[in-house]
């Protein structure tokens, strides 16, 4: 089965998707990778859901990515005596160390290096903003206190944005690493980080995960748009996560920060991921807004590698036609006579490397002679990632030894994973990719394709030929 865009869709799973049947479902209607929520998927559940992805894999012959998101420090109010209150503008409130049911006055902020962080000229931001308080003094580790700017209801256990604080805390709260451990177990190919605030985070995850899985960091905090080339640097995958993101910096200045981060991610060769809200109003129609489709196309036009859907899929009404859109919109997109100069307009230099010179003259080569697919081995993913940032026009196979590497490519624009041996040399090089090319639906006999491959064979990172093949007349014939 061959998809018949470049962009990725990544579904968020939820109890409107996450059984069986649906699974399959949401992959025939065009979802690559599956993302777990670990805000509201115990253990147990985890362990199920990806069971059930992998038993969807056999059923349809294709890896699939898994991505685990964790929750990250997300801070929330304690509770009050009366469930709630509604704070009006110029009053007086305050958040501390107290345990004490709250009341009109005060509640409790059940984390006390957050409450010694924050200072005066600080915003603190309740229930996705809908609140907003601005500390005037404060009390050591015991107390903010704050006056409401925008008024409205708090009540328990709502979330709070720090816009302005550095929070003294890693990505990494007591939960995740617990969830993450549990994630490792289960076998994700992508860990998804909530809230990273600096490099630190990533290294401190890594020291976790080391390479078992990808490493994606959301970009949801000013902190980590200041911080963003380090960032990307150290993370191997970005997701622009637009909803946090529109709660702690200004919602006008998300479209300008997508468009900084998927260039960012491209000139870096880095996988990102554009989320949130892409057909919110599916959740509940069976047909988005037009306005839905336009903001799923820039993100194709972008050359984003992947665009996501969350409660759309997770928890809404239509959760297969949610992916049918995407899906279909994305292919109309890239049909679009517009849409090869707007995505090569951003296309990176290669850098000064055998893997970018190579990969470059494969997307050259390829376009040059219209070729029916560039197929290149890849151990690491690093060749895999290396020619997809080069977003060429003949469509990309990506051949990986190993299974676990073939599922996490799935979330790379263009590239179409197959699990395959590595080459013993270059006859079985090109009789394999020739066949491969052949079988999943790439070439005819007749046809020719690009492949890229290294010598010594079986050596990661060896990426040194380029070999430009027919697909024979007996392309199943045996080598
Ligand atoms: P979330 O992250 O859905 O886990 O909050 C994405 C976002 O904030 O956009
Ligand atoms: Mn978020």
């Amino acid at each position: 089965m061959r998809r018949k865009r470049r962009v990725k869709i990544v579904a968020t799973l939820g109890p409107a998707s996450g059984n069986r049947e649906t699974i399959e479902k949401l992959f025939r209607a065009g979802a690559d990778v599956f993302r777990i929520n670990m805000s509201h998927t115990n253990h147990a559940r985890l362990a199920e859901l990806v069971a059930m992805i992998r038993d969807t894999e056999r059923a349809v012959g294709r890896p699939i990515g898994i991505l685990a998101d964790l929750q990250g420090p997300k801070l929330r109010l304690g509770s009050f005596a009366a469930g709630g209150y509604d704070l009006k503008a110029g009053e007086s409130f305050t958040l501390d160390s107290d345990l004490a049911p709250g009341d009109a006055t005060r509640v409790h902020l059940p984390h006390p290096e957050i409450l010694s962080a924050v200072e005066p000229g600080h915003r603190l931001l309740v229930d996705d903003g809908k609140v907003r308080l601005r500390c005037v003094s404060k009390d050591g580790e015991r107390a903010v206190h704050t006056v409401v700017e925008v008024a409205g209801r708090v009540s328990d256990r709502k979330g709070v944005s720090l816009p302005d604080t550095t929070i003294p805390i890693g990505a990494m709260t007591e939960k995740d690493r617990a969830d993450l451990d549990a994630a490792l177990k289960t076998g994700v190919d992508w860990i998804a980080l909530s809230f990273v605030q600096r490099p630190e985070d990533l290294a401190e995850a890594r020291k976790v995960t080391r390479n078992r899985v990808g490493l994606m960091a959301k970009i949801e905090k000013p902190q980590a748009i200041d911080r963003l080339a380090e960032i990307v640097e150290l993370s191997d995958a970005v997701m622009v996560a637009r909803g946090d993101l529109g709660v702690e910096m200004p919602v006008e200045r998300v479209p300008g920060l997508q468009k900084q981060m998927t260039r960012a991610c491209r000139r870096a060769g880095k996988p990102v991921v554009v989320a949130t809200q892409m057909l919110e109003s599916m959740i509940s129609s069976p047909v988005p807004t037009r306005a839905e489709v336009s903001d799923v196309s820039i993100a194709v036009f972008e050359g984003a590698d992947a665009i996501m859907l969350s409660a759309e899929s997770a928890a809404g009404k239509y959760p297969v036609e949610a992916v049918a859109m995407m899906d279909s919109i994305a292919q109309e997109v890239e049909k679009d006579p517009t849409y090869r100069g707007i995505v090569a307009a951003q296309r990176a230099e290669p850098e000064a490397t055998g893997a970018d010179a190579i990969s470059a003259a494969a997307r050259q080569i390829g376009e040059t002679l219209n070729l029916a697919a560039i197929v290149c081995f890849t151990m690491s993913g690093s060749t895999g990632l290396r020619i997809a940032r080069e977003r060429p026009f003949p469509p990309l196979i990506a051949l990986s030894p190993d299974p676990d590497m073939a599922r996490r490519l799935t979330l790379v624009w263009g590239l179409h994973s197959v699990i395959s041996e590595d080459a013993h040399d270059v006859d079985d090089m090109v009789a394999r990719a020739t066949r491969i090319a052949f079988q999943e639906g790439f070439a005819r006999p007749g046809q020719r394709i690009i492949i890229s491959g290294g010598v010594p064979f079986g050596t990661p990172g060896s990426t040194n030929m380029l070999r430009i093949a027919f697909v024979g007349a007996d392309p199943h014939g045996e080598f």
